[in-house]
C-alpha cells in the first residue's frame, strides 16, 4: 500500500500549495506521520517468547520508529515518566483522591509502557535482562532479610 501511493499526489492533496511555504515544516510532520501509518509493520514477537526475545523486539521497535539515536538522559526521563503513569494507574485501583480533570491510566499499559523502557535502557547498555536477573537474584539470596 505504501509503495503504490506517488508522494507527489499526497503532497498535493494534503498540503496545498497556498500554505506550503508558510507551514512546510509541519506539512513534513504531517506526511511523515502519514506514510509512517501507511507503512505495515514488520515487528513480531514470536510466540512464547523468552526475555531475550523481547530484549530484541525493543530493539528493532526502536529502530522502526526512528528512535535508535534517542540520548539516554531521554529514555530515562521517558522510563520515570512511565513509572508515574504506572503509579497514576495504582492510585485508580486504591481509590485515592485524585484530580477529577487528570489524565487516567491502565495499569496493565502502564507496566508494559515500564518494560518497554527498561528494556531499551537494558539494550543502550547492553544488558542481558535475564542474565542480569539471575545474576542479581543469586547474590539476593545470600542476603539477610530481616
Ligand atoms: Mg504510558
Amino acid at each position: 500500500m505504501y509503495n503504490r501511493i506517488p508522494i507527489h499526489d499526497i503532497i498535493f492533496k494534503v498540503a496545498p500549495t497556498y500554505c506550503w511555504n508558510v507551514h512546510k515544516a509541519q506539512v513534513c510532520v504531517l506526511l511523515r506521520t502519514l506514510l509512517d501509518l501507511m507503512r505495515p509493520s514488520k515487528l513480531h514477537l514470536k510466540q512464547n517468547p523468552i526475555l531475550k526475545d523481547y530484549q530484541v523486539y525493543v530493539r528493532e521497535m526502536v529502530k522502526e520508529r526512528g528512535f535508535e539515536k534517542e540520548k539516554i538522559s531521554h529514555i530515562f526521563m521517558l522510563f520515570l515518566e512511565e513509572c508515574g503513569e504506572m503509579a497514576k494507574a495504582a492510585r485508580k485501583r486504591q481509590k485515592l483522591k485524585v484530580d477529577a480533570a487528570s489524565e487516567e491510566f491502565e495499569m496493565a499499559d502502564e507496566v508494559a509502557d515500564v518494560f518497554m523502557y527498561l528494556l531499551d535502557i537494558c539494550n543502550y547498555y547492553d544488558v542481558d535482562l535475564e542474565k542480569a536477573f539471575r545474576d542479581k537474584e543469586e547474590k539476593n539470596k545470600k542476603r539477610t532479610w530481616k
